[in-house]
């Protein structure tokens, strides 16, 4: 470790002086992809012209993804994550590169990928320690994963991937620092598709019915006494119910059948899967009072993002030599499907700042990061690079 520092700091201060050369173009870049969106499962326009900025070769991933490998084509590399997708949102940023169409990059998917265009360029005049392995991923932003699919498609193995970095621009973190920390980071998440039936009737006549909407309500109000039962309280878990449907226009009909949505966040997968088996219990037997039969089905989505402890240090360490400020780690019940990654290598996710106090929220149609945001996002890519590469000499 002590012999391999130095020569980390040399090669992050070359690959920073080629960044800076780099960075005006791929500003550039990032408005093109910008007013030029695409949403996912559509993103092969958004692939070709991040291959072509790179000029390398990229092999299809995932349906409309790609993925290359650059430096030593042997022995371990390191894998970089561009997410590619937009969404369906109208931009209301009034910028002249506005979205030029009905999707916008209101994530910031359009600055991940420009800087990752400019960690590359860079990194092609550098001498690198390992592969480094540029990946366009589909499908961040839908189900089903595009990470899923990268991660079940064995990619993974072909190149060499010993860990994954991923860097995401986030308005809570303020403009000039990047938040990364070890451990738990967002949550597993998941859907529980709750469907209450009964005999539906006339509204004069709830005796002759089974009042399916009454029992609904019973059931989402108690879905969340389910979780603080069910969960540790020192272990961060929650349902919303976002949708719930029971009946048609008429105030007279009894309906007979009743939907309820929920997402689910939990620390674990395990958690997850606890908490599905007491709802179902809870459903069932609410029904059964009510005379109705209830059922529930559960969709787990993403795994729990846990970050690596030693690319976690790691990332500290060299973070501050790139000119990057320490954020507070950012921990939420948000999800990002970055998660499926850590499920194959040790890997890191961080969020790069874009805050000023006052900054819109991901996914508003306000949303616009600064210039700024594309080398600062570079540099956090080449941060968790570097990170992992000490990872893999102490190996
Ligand atoms: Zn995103």
């Amino acid at each position: 470790m002590g012999e391999t520092t130095p020569t980390y700091d040399k090669l992050a201060q070359r690959w920073i002086a080629a960044l800076d050369q780099e960075l005006p173009a791929a500003v550039e870049l990032r408005k093109e992809l910008h007013a030029n969106p695409r949403v996912s499962g559509e993103e092969q326009d958004t692939t070709d012209a991040v291959a072509s900025a790179m000029e390398l070769d990229f092999k299809s991933l995932a349906t409309t993804g790609g993925i290359s490998r650059i430096g030593p084509q042997t022995g371990p590399s390191i894998a970089l994550r561009g997410e590619l997708d937009a969404l369906p949102v109208e931009e209301a940023t009034g910028v002249g590169w506005a979205s030029s169409n009905t999707a916008m990059h209101a994530c910031g998917h359009d600055v991940h990928l420009a800087a990752l265009v400019a960690v590359v360029r860079a990194a092609k005049r550098l001498e690198l320690p390992y592969g480094l392995v540029p990946f366009l991923q589909p499908r961040e932003e839908t189900y089903p994963s595009g990470a899923l699919d990268i991660k079940d498609s064995g990619a993974f193995a072909t190149y060499g991937v010993a860990h994954a970095i991923g860097a995401h621009v986030h308005p809570d973190v303020p403009l000039g620092a990047v938040a990364s920390g070890e451990g738990f980071i967002n949550a597993a998440a998941g859907e529980f598709i709750i469907t209450v039936d009964g005999q539906g009737g006339h509204g004069a006549y709830p005796h002759k019915a089974n009042d399916v909407a009454v029992c609904v309500a019973h059931v989402v109000s108690g879905l969340s006494e389910i979780v603080r039962r069910t969960s540790n309280p020192m272990v961060p878990a929650l349902i919303s119910v976002g949708s719930v449907q029971v009946g048609s226009s008429a105030a007279n009909v009894l309906a007979g059948k009743g939907t309820i949505k929920t997402t689910v966040r939990t620390s674990s997968s395990a958690a997850a899967q606890e908490i599905a088996t007491a709802v179902q219990g809870f459903v069932e037997h609410t029904a059964q009072a009510y005379g109705c039969t209830g059922d529930l089905e559960y969709l787990p989505g993403e795994p729990a993002l846990i970050n690596d402890e030693h690319l976690a240090a790691n990332f500290a360490a060299v973070q501050g030599t790139l000119g990057l400020e320490t954020g507070e780690p950012m921990r939420s019940l948000g999800a990002d499907d970055f998660s499926f990654y850590g499920e194959l290598v040790p890997s890191l996710m961080c969020f790069v700042g874009v805050g000023n106090g006052a900054t819109p929220s991901l996914h508003d149609a306000q949303f616009l990061p600064p210039d700024s945001a594309v080398g600062y996002t570079a540099k956090a890519l080449i941060a968790g690079y570097l990170a992992a590469a000490r990872a893999l000499d102490v190996k």
